[in-house]
């Protein structure tokens, strides 16, 4: 955890590299972990998806989140293909929900549903981008630890597939709707199952003291169960869900998830007959950041836990459920990178006579404030050259006022770096433009997907005007 009260300055000692980040044998080269597939130097310039990122750069402006579309369309059809081939060998199936708060636009949307993936909202605005393309009812699942009356109003109207409940209250008021409505409401129900992922302690959901789901230890989950089943004309129970966290590199965590839900829905079966159709164990599946990171592939992930899945069900002794997985940043996180300009080079001298070398650049915690919010480390790269200056460590800094405003914490980057060049930050699709803010007015970059030498904007640059228009004088 490296955010601190008094900025992240604070929070480390001064001085060298972490000692995760290897000296690089060359600091131009591109990890292919980190980025599209497509993406390759081309007279030493920056190509992805066949499009030169200087070109792109001056066409669209800096900063710009650019989306690989071909690149987002694999990882989405790898979840659903490597997913669902271990599942049906063992007589099973899969559903691969794409988690819509990791980003979301109207083109996404589609590119998901053309991908043949289901979608996951969490709130009336995430639905509302399924709704404007037209994305079919029963494919989509709401999520939302607070779902309010409109909203739930909003997703039984369009007929979604499955709300996800998570409180007495929300049962409550599901029920309430789904009556007045005329309709059954299907609904699941998040299960906190003690699990703690490995992953970083702001973003793991399964601990017990977190404001998501029910307990399994409390007994509070089979009083949730016996709460929907109360009401069988205004819902029906179609599953148990639970989501362990996030950034998880095995299955390992999965496995007493799925235990501890499946011993749940071997109980339901018998102590009140009804044989739950689904069970969700939510998403999480970590992406490379940085060379430190190794993550897992689709198929690698599908076959760890169709075999968890299989064995876990006969312990229990019940049929296979359908299964549904939720991955967000596993199918968008690579897929996009942050184009970005160097304003600033400037050397700081620091205790013990070391130096840090600070680089500006156009955007940052407005466009990704996962650094400043829980630590995150990214890797960065110049874009419009080559250098043959050697590498030169540095910090990259966004141009905000807080301290604690950085984009990439360490990277080697050329020793003859200047304003005017283009970084590029690898890893920027999930939760960087969801969780973007206007903090010192800067408007939010445009995402410009690329495509067989093309480039798009699917979300246009946000405008100062675009801001002022919600003052009212
Ligand atoms: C956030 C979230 C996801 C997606 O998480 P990723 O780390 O982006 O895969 C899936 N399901 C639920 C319930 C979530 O809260």
């Amino acid at each position: 955890m490296r955010a601190h009260e008094a900025g992240a300055l604070h929070a480390d000692g001064y001085g060298g590299p972490p000692q995760w980040l290897p000296y690089p044998g060359d600091v131009n080269a591109l990890l292919p972990q980190l980025w599209p597939v497509s993406a390759r130097r081309e007279n030493g310039r920056l190509n992805v998806g066949g499009v030169d990122m200087v070109a792109l750069a001056q066409e669209f402006g800096t900063p710009a989140y650019v989306i690989d579309e071909l690149d987002f369309r694999q990882r989405a059809a790898a979840f659903r293909d490597d997913f669902s081939a271990p599942f049906k060998a063992r007589g099973g199936g899969v559903d691969v929900y794409y988690a819509g708060k990791a980003f979301l636009c109207t083109q996404v949307a589609r590119w998901v549903m053309d991908e043949g993936l289901m979608l996951d909202v969490c709130s009336g605005g995430e639905l509302a981008v399924a709704q404007r393309v037209g994305f079919p009812g029963e494919r989509v699942e709401m999520h939302g630890n607070n779902k309010s009356a409109a909203e739930i109003e909003a997703a039984l109207a369009y007929g979604v597939g499955r709300i996800v409940a998570d409180s007495f209250d929300e049962i409550a008021r599901i029920a309430a709707i789904a009556r007045d409505r005329g309709v059954v409401a299907p609904v699941m129900l998040r299960i906190t199952v003690g699990v703690e992922a490995h992953t970083h302690e702001y973003i793991a959901t399964a601990h017990e003291d977190q404001k998501f789901g029910f307990s399994l230890n409390s007994g509070q989950a089979e009083r949730a169960v016996q709460a929907v089943l109360a009401e069988p004309d205004a819902m029906q129970l179609v599953g148990l869900h639970s989501h362990i966290g996030s950034q998880i590199f095995d299955v390992a965590g999965f496995e007493v998830a799925a235990a501890r839900l499946l011993r749940l829905h071997a109980h339901i079966a018998e102590r009140y007959g009804q044989v739950l159709e689904h069970l969700d164990l939510g998403g999480g599946f970590g992406i490379a950041y940085t060379s430190e990171n190794t993550p897992a592939t689709a198929a690698d992930l599908g076959a760890g836990m169709a075999a968890i899945v299989e064995r876990e069900c006969a312990a229990a002794g019940v049929a296979m459920p359908r299964i549904s997985i939720e991955p967000g940043r596993a199918i968008v996180g690579s897929s996009t990178f942050t184009l970005y300009e160097v304003g600033t080079v400037k050397e700081v001298d620091l205790d013990g006579g070391m130096r840090r070398r600070y680089v500006s650049v156009d955007g940052g915690m407005s466009d990704n404030v996962r650094t400043a919010l829980y630590g995150a480390d990214y890797s960065c790269t110049t874009v419009n050259r080559e250098s043959q200056a050697g590498p030169a460590l540095a910090r990259v800094v966004g141009k905000h006022c807080e301290s604690g405003d950085i984009v990439v914490m360490d990277e080697y980057l050329p020793a003859d770096l200047h304003p005017g060049d283009l970084l590029a930050v690898p890893g920027t699709g999930a939760y960087c433009r969801a969780l973007s803010n206007q903090y010192n007015h800067i408007p939010r970059p445009p995402v410009v997907a690329v495509r067989d030498g093309n480039a798009r904007v699917i979300v246009r640059r946000e405008s100062v005007e675009d801001i002022l228009a919600l003052d009212v004088d």
